[in-house]
């Protein structure tokens, strides 16, 4: 086994680091505090090949690695968890028009999209639906050589900015999770609208939304994969967004540590630096400690991802790890802060409330513990 990364994803890490120092993080509070997409920044970060970092270059990516996604999805977390998320959100879109698009699908869809000229979205949760995924109600029912899709769509992601959807719907009630297809709706489709915005608790300049389907008609060949194979496609790229979603939580993580320790180093009470005090010191080496186990299973899951094969429990297991480990720590970074970390002078507030969204999509993490669970019986039941 070699704790190395390769030249290549050395020399990715250091682009996006530098992107992420200069690009990002002087703007990271601002939008924050505006909760306005950054369109000039997710444009450039299409411009430097930062969307599609692990897809083909016939497609319009870099043909790099997921530890390259990984490594990336780390440096822009450190200095804004919304950027990244943008980013690794194109990602999960591109995993599945690349998986399962047509040809047509693709090269209409992915080059424009990794160069950040056309935004897609991803619409499973609906309001009585959210780890239940089979049980949407949003229909797609056949009309001749159309579809026509009714229902409602909730939390999605960059819906507000979205060129189209994949959106997930019943084709077949008596199937349930088997009864479930995929679609591309591209945003001028008649019927297609944009409902409530939230208000979120962080991670603010990624818009999340309630999308509306009236009566929406698209051709059969908007169709995403096969008839009823909705779920997979679904459960499939979740897996893969469950690697991001961790990486994202080490970004976060590293930047509480690294803003903790200069804090330690330099405010004074009781005449010495609280980085003498040994309750900050087991603050802070838990952290570190922490730190290198999430970043070490998240590694592992990316190269299991790009080895082929299953990682559905690699990645559950470095979601959960992470993402339980970044509340925990950010939690404690503002600790370590005192009432300074409580407000908005400095930064840690922002690394805790954009924390807390890391356990909960992409799958929460009791369901994370519900798949770790079936696959360990799986592999261990003799
Ligand atoms: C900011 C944000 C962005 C999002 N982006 C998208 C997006 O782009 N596209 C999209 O489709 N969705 C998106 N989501 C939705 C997200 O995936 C869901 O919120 C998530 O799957 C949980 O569903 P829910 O909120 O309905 O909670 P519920 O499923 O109602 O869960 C409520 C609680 O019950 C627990 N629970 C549920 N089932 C079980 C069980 N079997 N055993 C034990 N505990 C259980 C959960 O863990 C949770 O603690 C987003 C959500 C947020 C907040």
């Amino acid at each position: 086994m070699r704790f190395e990364f390769t030249e290549e994803q050395l020399m990715m890490q250091q682009m996006v680091r530098n992107f992420a120092e200069e690009v990002v993080k002087p703007r990271a509070s601002d939008i924050d505090v505006t909760d306005e997409f950054p369109m000039d920044i997710f444009k450039q970060a299409g411009k430097l090949g930062l969307l599609a970092i692990n897809f083909p270059e016939r497609y319009g990516g870099s043909g790099a690695d997921t530890t390259s996604a990984v490594l990336a999805s780390i440096e822009i977390a450190k200095a804004s968890a919304a950027v990244a998320n943008i980013c690794s959100s194109i990602r999960h879109h591109l995993f599945c028009l690349y998986h399962y698009g047509t040809e047509e699908q693709k090269e209409k869809y992915m080059p424009a999209m990794a160069k950040g000229e056309l935004i897609g979205s991803f619409s499973l949760s609906e309001p009585g639906s959210g780890s239940d995924a089979s049980s949407i109600k949003t229909s797609a029912k056949i009309d001749g050589d159309e579809y026509v899709i009714n229902g409602n769509k909730i939390w999605i992601t960059m819906g507000n900015v979205a060129d189209f959807s994949i959106v997930f719907a019943v084709t077949d009630p008596t199937k349930r999770s088997k009864g479930i297809t995929a679609f591309i709706v591209d945003k001028d489709t008649p019927g297609f609208s944009v409902g409530k915005r939230e208000q979120k608790l962080g991670q603010k300049g990624n818009p999340v939304c309630e999308l509306i389907f009236e009566n929406v008609r698209i051709p059969k060949s908007n169709m995403l994969g096969k008839e009823g194979e909705g779920i997979k496609i679904a459960l499939h790229s979740l897996d893969s967004g469950r690697i991001e979603v961790a990486a994202l939580a080490v970004g976060l993580m590293q930047a509480a540590l690294e803003d903790s320790v200069n804090y330690a180093e330099k405010r004074t009470q009781f005449g010495q630096k609280i980085s003498n005090f040994q309750l900050i010191q087991a603050m802070i080496s838990e952290m570190a400690t922490d730190l290198d186990a999430a970043s070490l299973l998240t590694y592992r899951a990316a190269y299991l991802k790009d080895r082929g094969g299953k990682f559905t429990k690699e990645a559950s297991m470095a979601k959960w790890f992470a993402t339980e480990a970044v509340m925990k720590h950010t939690t404690n970074a503002i600790q370590i802060h005192g009432g300074y970390g409580y407000c908005k002078d400095y930064n840690v507030e922002r690394y805790f409330r954009d924390a807390k969204l890391t356990q909960i999509f992409e799958g929460t993490n009791q369901i994370q513990q519900i798949v770790i669970a079936r696959e360990v019986l799986k592999q261990w039941s003799k």
